[in-house]
């Protein structure tokens, strides 16, 4: 054999682990490096904990709500350390999974930093490996803006494991995850105030959607404060920190979440030594083979800029390992990835915004429901859900599905098949609710919304 591998995968996240068992069980000599953490962003510092604590923050309004039904809880008191420290021990036991899958996948795992010296050849720790091919999947790393103050902020990785839990956060940002940590926090008993620069925040959602979820997030009592930006931070005697912001007004907070989005994670990966062309803003360029400018050397999930979601980078990692090395199609269908943010309550959503949809077709018609679920009839909780339909009048097919709602996420992954298959209004019109379920109502809208 020419080389040592025929794939060295730089990366064990999501997309790395996939490729890398996936080529092996075609036969492919593979190996993978990894110098953080089994699993990478998804299981150690995303999806996995951020469920956790979204659960974890859920049980505040359950214990409410549940007086309403007859429940009396006592004294509730919630405890910091106990859920870091499980989740801790949980995402311990992933990364021994993870190390499991590949050891038994016959990957070779290397712990290390994986530095690319040539176009066939890495290195870690001075040790140098050939390889047919490179596969980079080193996924992304927060981002934060310089200014004053910066080094007293904490990023997305560090708020899980925070020493002492903050009762005043401040989270600084208007995408997924500053508005599902906002809602972490406020369910677990903090008080906190979310910054958005813009107008409104969750901007790419339909508009409707942002407007409502900010209504419905508000009542749950996060302090939004659009159209606000941080001009400084400083420490004060007490460890507080004194939030500047742009209006002349000032917080004070016990810590300052920044998630103000994320970047390639490029760095010390001996990118110079090769010739891997980037886009504009960092990521690196691929073709529809995920081949970057370096014929040898493929990237895949985070890194290469597409829509960084989990699901997402296990189809690149799956298909690149299908195509490589048994023969299969490189064709990924990217259209209507039904994707949730999940705050309180979820967002869901599959499809066109309105919009888009308004924007690209010129006969659309809209479906809306809002309405105050069952069980908040008796739960004292003034929570509304909304759910919407986007129709090309001319074909009936439906362009998009939003939610705003309790399992929105997974109402959504049931109606993403629909969407994927074709589905016409008279096809949802057809189906025969489940009563009495919140999703039936995507069933059973018949009138379209005037506005
Ligand atoms: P996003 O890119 O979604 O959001 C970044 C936010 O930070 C935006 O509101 C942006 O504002 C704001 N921002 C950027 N730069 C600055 C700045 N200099 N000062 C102030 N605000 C700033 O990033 P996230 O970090 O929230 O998430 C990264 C990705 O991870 C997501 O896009 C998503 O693909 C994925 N993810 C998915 C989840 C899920 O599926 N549930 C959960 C978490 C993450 P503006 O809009 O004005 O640009």
């Amino acid at each position: 054999m020419k080389y040592d591998y025929d794939l060295f995968v730089i990366g064990a996240g999501s997309g790395g682990v996939r490729a890398s068992r996936m080529a092996s069980s075609f036969g492919a000599k593979v190996a993978v490096c990894e110098d953080l953490y089994m699993g990478g962003t998804c299981v150690n510092v995303g999806c996995v904990p951020k469920k956790l604590y979204v659960y974890a923050s859920e049980y505040s309004r359950h214990f409410n709500e549940s007086k309403g039904f007859g429940w009396s809880t006592g004294e509730i008191a919630f405890d910091w350390a106990t859920l870091r420290d499980n989740k801790i021990e949980e995402i311990t036991r992933l990364n021994g999974i993870y190390d499991g899958i590949l050891s038994n996948a016959k990957v070779e795992v290397l712990k290390g930093r994986g530095r690319i010296v040539d176009a066939h050849t890495v290195e870690i720790d001075g040790k140098k490996y050939t390889t047919e091919r490179i596969l980079l999947a080193v996924g992304g790393w927060p981002f934060i803006p310089d200014f004053n103050g910066r080094e007293h902020v904490v990023n997305s990785n560090e708020i899980f494991d925070l020493e002492t839990f903050p009762q005043r956060l401040v989270v600084v940002g208007g995408g997924y995850i500053a508005v599902e940590f906002s809602g972490i926090f406020n369910g677990l008993g903090s008080e906190v105030t979310q910054l958005y620069r813009g107008e409104m925040f969750l901007r790419g959602f339909d508009d409707e959607v942002r407007h409502f979820a900010a209504q419905e997030i508000a009542k749950k009592g996060v302090n939004l404060r659009f159209n606000t930006e941080v001009t400084s931070i400083e420490k004060q005697a007490d460890k507080s920190l004194k939030v500047n912001l742009s209006d002349g007004s000032s917080i004070i907070a016990d810590a300052v979440l920044y998630a103000t989005g994320r970047k390639p994670q490029l760095d010390d990966l001996g990118m110079e030594n090769v010739n891997i062309r980037l886009s504009d803003n960092g990521y690196i360029k691929v073709n529809d083979h995920f081949q970057t400018s370096e014929p040898s050397i493929y990237a895949l999930g985070d890194v290469t800029g597409g829509m960084e979601l989990t699901p997402v980078a296990l189809e690149e990692g799956m298909t690149l390992a299908r195509a490589l090395y048994n023969n299969q199609s490189w064709k990924i269908d990217y259209s209507n990835i039904a994707t949730t943010v999940f705050c309180q309550p979820n967002i869901g959503t599959v499809g066109m915004t309105e919009e888009q949809a308004r924007a690209d077709y010129s006969n659309v018609v809209k479906y809306r429901s809002s309405f105050r679920a069952m069980k908040h009839t008796i739960s004292g909780s003034d929570e509304r859900t909304l759910m919407k339909l986007l129709v090309d009048a001319d074909t009936d097919k439906i362009l998009g599905v939003h939610m705003v709602g309790p399992d929105a996420g997974e109402i959504m992954q049931g109606i993403a098949i629909a969407i994927k298959a074709g589905a016409t209004k008279a096809d949802f019109d057809a189906t025969i609710g489940i009563h009495p379920t919140a999703a039936e109502e995507f069933v059973t809208m018949r009138e379209p919304a005037t506005d």
